[in-house]
């Protein structure tokens, strides 16, 4: 992708509201062929899936690594949209780097200064987009400082996601981390950086990304990243939180403040 083409897919955060949907792991080359084909039908134009799983068991599936990379890319090609994808560590950008058009930096990974590094001197050339997610126990300027650390090496295409963080809701909470819905405001009053929104991972159940999708966007960000899938309780992870396509459907059709 060239530096003039990754501008433009940057540039789509700075228009409406962007969706990025997706399930939350490459499964299968037939599943994420199947997830592409429904999130494209949808009009969306960005897919996600990860393929290297930052789990927290490490004998919780771990994804499918280059091969699941492999097949996101096709599904990916095959239905004209774009990749966004975690890397986990620096040492697999070499062989991942044009298989994804976004790269994800997990909230675990936030503050390994190292890969931060590794990711923003690889992009400098192209300026292909970073997506950094919030450490979920991070403060919002150290998240500011994490993201400075691609922009510093070169590359301004950064892109800030809001994914919940821990607090001590979790003692009896049906989510899983604790929405972190005013960060969106402050944030946007801190940088100029587009802000998007993780209603899936920040609530950890199905049953409240809608509502929590709205709010994000009443509340002005830039998108929303969310984990569909079409059999979640089947799903190899993060099935409580993923939504079926139908649901989808609604979130699409939610009122936005900047088409307002
Ligand atoms: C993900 O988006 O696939 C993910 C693992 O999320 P997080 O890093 O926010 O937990
Ligand atoms: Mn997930």
């Amino acid at each position: 992708m060239s530096e003039q083409e990754n501008n433009g897919i940057y540039k789509e955060f700075r228009k409406s509201p962007v969706l990025i949907a997706g399930p939350c792991a490459v499964e299968s080359e037939e599943q994420i062929k199947r997830m592409a084909r429904i999130v494209s039908g949808m009009g969306i134009k960005f897919l996600r899936a990860g393929a290297f799983k930052p789990r927290t068991s490490p004998r919780s599936f771990q994804g499918l690594g280059l091969p699941g990379l492999k097949f996101l890319r096709n599904a990916a090609d095959e239905y004209g949209l774009k990749v966004v994808s975690e890397i986990m560590n620096s040492s697999l950008l070499p062989e991942c780097y044009d298989l994804i058009d976004i790269i994800q930096v997990g909230s675990r990974n936030m503050d390994s200064y190292g890969l931060l590094k590794a990711i923003g001197k690889a992009t400098a050339r192209d300026k292909k987009p970073v997506l950094i997610k919030r450490g979920f126990n991070a403060t919002l300027k150290e998240f500011l400082m994490a993201s400075e650390y691609i922009t510093a090496e070169g590359n301004p295409n950064v892109i800030l996601c809001l994914r919940g963080i821990r607090t001590f809701e979790q003692i009896d909470s049906a989510m899983r981390f604790t929405p972190d819905l005013g960060a969106i405001p402050e944030l946007k009053d801190m940088t100029s950086l587009p802000v998007i929104f993780d209603p899936s991972h920040s609530t950890g159940n199905a049953a409240y990304v809608e509502s929590i999708s709205a709010a994000a966007l009443l509340l002005g960000a830039d998108g929303l990243l969310i984990e569909v899938h079409d059999d979640p309780l089947n799903a190899l992870s993060d099935g409580t939180q993923s939504i079926l396509p139908q649901q989808l459907e609604n979130i699409i059709r939610l009122p936005d403040k900047k088409r307002s």
